[in-house]
């Protein structure tokens, strides 16, 4: 079995004395794609911000490519090649979409990754470079949201709801963009509500229930009765 690249062994997570994790067992490999299903609340944006080192977690085991991490803080798993496509987007409104994504580049690895080959995934996004980064359709900012965070090179890409608020045309280009990027080594972590979209892009899909993965399996393995059940925990 060659190493993970990334994995958690009883991953807890906490707002100040509110648990939202509880003892999540997980493991991503190179140029995998896997998708977090839950329903509201279920924990889904926590365990991104766990992994991108953005919540406090506790009790943990996390190891990246096959090596013990102690404190894991934001900036330490931006080094070490995770980085974050935040829900909401989360552009700074007073740069311009170049700006944008050059701001991705602060903490940068070597890799595939430049801005003439962001604009190359995204085409949309050459005739707007100057533009305010908020002056643009919602695709349109989750594009710059990708570009950005893959300006890094990373190794892991966490997405947190990139469909969120989309029309379903502008989320069907948006998740073209999927395969493009694990094709250079990349592995990606999405967060989707969409059931149907999260099993058609992933090699395998975790659902989380109250805190807790409550299914864990690859999407042809799995039958829908196994999903609603884990999904809404009705039997
Ligand atoms: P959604 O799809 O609605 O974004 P989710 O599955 O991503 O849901 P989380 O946002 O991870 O769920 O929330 C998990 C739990 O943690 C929820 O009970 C939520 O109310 C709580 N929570 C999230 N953010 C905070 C915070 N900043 N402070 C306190 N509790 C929080």
């Amino acid at each position: 079995m060659p190493t993970p690249l990334l994995e958690t062994r009883a991953l807890s997570a906490f707002y100040s004395d509110f648990q939202a994790l509880f003892g999540i067992d997980f493991e991503i490999s190179e140029s995998e794609t896997i998708a977090i299903i839950g329903s509201n609340g279920a924990g889904k944006s926590t365990f991104l911000k766990a992994l991108a080192g953005q919540v406090s977690s506790k009790g943990q085991t996390l190891r990246v490519g096959g090596v013990n991490r102690g404190g894991w803080r934001a900036y330490e798993a931006v080094q070490a090649g995770v980085a974050l496509v935040p829900e909401g987007r989360r552009l700074f409104a007073s740069l311009s979409v170049e700006e944008n994504l050059k701001a991705g580049a602060y903490c940068r690895r070597s890799g595939h990754w430049t801005l003439e080959r962001i604009y190359e995934l995204f085409p949309d996004l050459v005739s707007k470079r100057h533009n305010p980064g908020t002056a643009l359709s919602g695709g349109q900012q989750q594009m710059v949201a990708i570009g950005r965070a893959l300006m890094s090179n990373p190794a892991l890409l966490l997405c947190d709801e990139l469909s969120l608020g989309l029309a379903p045309k502008v989320i069907r280009d948006i998740y073209r963009a999927v395969p493009r990027i694990r094709e250079h080594g990349t592995a990606v972590v999405v967060v989707e509500q969409d059931i149907s979209q999260a099993l058609a892009i992933s090699d395998r899909v975790y659902c989380i229930q109250e805190g807790r993965v409550s299914l864990t399996g690859r999407p042809a393995n799995l039958s829908r009765k196994q999903i609603s059940e884990a999904y809404f925990g009705v039997r």
